[in-house]
């Protein structure tokens, strides 16, 4: 599956705010955001009133950038999303949210979902002790997701594990740190998912 491959920081910036792509970077003083608080480009400092289209784009295209995901298949989730029973733009958050590469990143294993994403990508990944190589596979509550004893020692994983543990891990996944593995509890809810994000704003958006 294809994948941004462009420069992210310009993403927060276009955004307006921190999406945390880049891991450790975003808590230091060279985050771009908090370098230049104004979007890329020639006309990035011009200040612009939105329209609600305008609004309503920005905040799809948030979501899609924090999750990793292209404008396809977004479209797809957002299709599945409103097939389910329930609120639509939740269905859609937690569609999201249960992507395995999202895991990965939310119990620490990872710094970035990107990084988190590579992980799956090169096999370091098992779920219910079996190897899963794609980043958009679906977890289920039940599933046990660990890491592969070779990349145990890795100095990366564990200084992005050593940040999750001081950030928490989300209340419907469970982390046993001390054997790389970690357990989701349930389906997430609204109010477990940490994304600012007004999904309300991205059912408008594909309902015109
Ligand atoms: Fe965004 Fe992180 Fe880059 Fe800051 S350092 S602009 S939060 S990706």
């Amino acid at each position: 599956m294809a994948r941004y491959t462009g420069p992210v920081c310009k993403l927060c910036r276009r955004e307006g705010m921190k999406l945390f792509l880049k891991g450790e970077r975003c808590f230091k003083e060279k985050c771009a955001v908090e370098r230049r608080a104004y979007a890329p480009g020639e006309h990035g400092k011009r200040r612009n009133k939105m329209q609600p289209y305008g609004l309503q784009l920005r905040e799809k295209q948030k979501v899609r950038r924090v999750y990793g995901v292209l404008e396809a298949q977004f479209r797809r989730y957002f299709e599945e999303a409103a097939r389910q029973k329930g609120v639509t733009g939740e269905n859609l958050l937690r569609l999201l949210e249960l992507r395995l590469d999202n895991v990965v990143y939310s119990l620490g294993f990872a710094s970035s979902r990107a990084q988190a994403r590579q992980l799956v990508r090169h096999g370091h990944i098992l779920v219910n002790g079996r190897k899963v190589n794609i980043p958009s596979f679906s977890v289920k509550p039940g599933m046990e997701i660990a890491l592969r004893e070779k990349m145990r020692s890795n100095l990366f994983v564990q200084e992005a594990l050593e940040t999750a543990q001081a950030r928490g891990v989300p209340p419907w996944l469970e982390l046993d740190a001390e054997n790389f593995k970690g357990k989701v509890l349930a389906l997430p809810t609204r109010s477990d998912i940490r994304t600012p994000v007004q999904e309300q704003l991205i059912v408008e958006l594909y309902s015109r």
